[in-house]
Protein backbone atom coordinates (compact mmCIF):
# COMPACT_ATOMS: atom_id res chain seq x y z
CA UNK A 1 0.00 0.00 0.00
CA UNK A 2 1.13 3.10 -0.77
CA UNK A 3 2.48 6.28 2.03
CA UNK A 4 4.46 9.01 2.59
CA UNK A 5 6.26 10.01 5.08
CA UNK A 6 6.88 14.10 6.19
CA UNK A 7 10.04 14.84 7.84
CA UNK A 8 8.28 17.67 10.50
CA UNK A 9 11.40 19.26 11.11
CA UNK A 10 11.97 20.21 7.98
CA UNK A 11 8.14 21.51 6.79
CA UNK A 12 7.67 25.18 7.21
CA UNK A 13 4.15 25.09 6.95
CA UNK A 14 3.82 26.28 3.66
CA UNK A 15 0.53 24.28 3.14
CA UNK A 16 1.43 23.62 -0.92
CA UNK A 17 0.92 19.89 -0.30
CA UNK A 18 -2.04 20.30 1.48
CA UNK A 19 -3.75 21.76 -1.38
CA UNK A 20 -1.68 19.77 -3.97
CA UNK A 21 -2.94 16.42 -3.11
CA UNK A 22 -6.10 14.94 -4.55
CA UNK A 23 -6.92 13.22 -2.57
CA UNK A 24 -7.59 16.01 0.23
CA UNK A 25 -5.61 13.46 3.35
CA UNK A 26 -3.14 16.02 4.17
CA UNK A 27 -3.84 18.78 6.79
CA UNK A 28 -2.09 20.67 9.32
CA UNK A 29 -0.91 19.84 12.57
CA UNK A 30 -2.30 21.46 16.09
CA UNK A 31 0.94 21.76 17.70
CA UNK A 32 4.20 22.85 16.23
CA UNK A 33 7.69 21.40 15.94
CA UNK A 34 11.14 22.24 16.74
CA UNK A 35 11.28 25.00 14.57
CA UNK A 36 8.20 27.13 15.31
CA UNK A 37 5.74 26.08 12.51
CA UNK A 38 2.61 24.17 12.47
CA UNK A 39 3.37 20.98 10.07
CA UNK A 40 1.76 18.62 7.17
CA UNK A 41 0.48 15.28 8.60
CA UNK A 42 -1.17 12.89 6.86
CA UNK A 43 -4.65 12.40 8.41
CA UNK A 44 -6.35 9.14 6.06
CA UNK A 45 -2.99 6.85 5.06
CA UNK A 46 -4.98 4.26 3.87
CA UNK A 47 -6.36 6.48 1.04
CA UNK A 48 -2.91 7.73 -0.38
CA UNK A 49 -2.54 6.87 -4.01
CA UNK A 50 1.12 7.58 -4.02
CA UNK A 51 1.42 9.87 -7.13
CA UNK A 52 3.50 12.09 -5.34
CA UNK A 53 2.12 14.95 -6.14
CA UNK A 54 2.54 16.31 -2.25
CA UNK A 55 6.80 15.28 -2.63
CA UNK A 56 6.93 17.32 -6.19
CA UNK A 57 5.35 20.44 -4.68
CA UNK A 58 6.98 20.41 -1.41
CA UNK A 59 9.92 23.54 -1.59
CA UNK A 60 11.81 21.70 1.33
CA UNK A 61 11.64 18.28 0.37
CA UNK A 62 10.09 17.33 3.32
CA UNK A 63 8.32 14.47 2.11
CA UNK A 64 9.18 10.93 0.92
CA UNK A 65 6.58 8.81 -0.66
CA UNK A 66 6.80 4.98 -0.89
CA UNK A 67 4.93 3.30 -3.48
CA UNK A 68 5.50 -0.31 -5.05
CA UNK A 69 8.48 -1.48 -2.57
CA UNK A 70 10.15 1.74 -3.56
CA UNK A 71 11.13 5.09 -1.16
CA UNK A 72 10.70 8.05 -3.84
CA UNK A 73 12.25 11.57 -2.87
CA UNK A 74 12.92 14.86 -4.67
CA UNK A 75 16.08 13.55 -5.97
CA UNK A 76 14.42 11.05 -7.90
CA UNK A 77 12.18 13.05 -10.07
S1 LIG B 1 1.16 10.67 -2.66
FE1 LIG B 1 -0.61 11.70 -3.68
S2 LIG B 1 -2.43 10.88 -2.65
FE2 LIG B 1 -0.68 10.39 -1.32
S3 LIG B 1 -0.59 12.10 0.16
FE3 LIG B 1 0.78 12.63 -1.58
S4 LIG B 1 -0.47 13.84 -3.02
FE4 LIG B 1 -1.87 12.80 -1.58
S1 LIG C 1 4.72 21.49 1.11
FE1 LIG C 1 6.42 20.73 2.41
S2 LIG C 1 7.01 22.48 3.67
FE2 LIG C 1 4.97 22.94 2.82
S3 LIG C 1 3.50 22.20 4.40
FE3 LIG C 1 3.82 20.51 2.94
S4 LIG C 1 5.50 19.26 3.86
FE4 LIG C 1 5.51 21.28 4.84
Amino acid sequence: MPGIRIDKNHCKGCEICVRACPQGIISMSKDISVRGYFYAQLHEPSRCLGCRICAIVCPDVAIEVLAHGTVFNLIDY
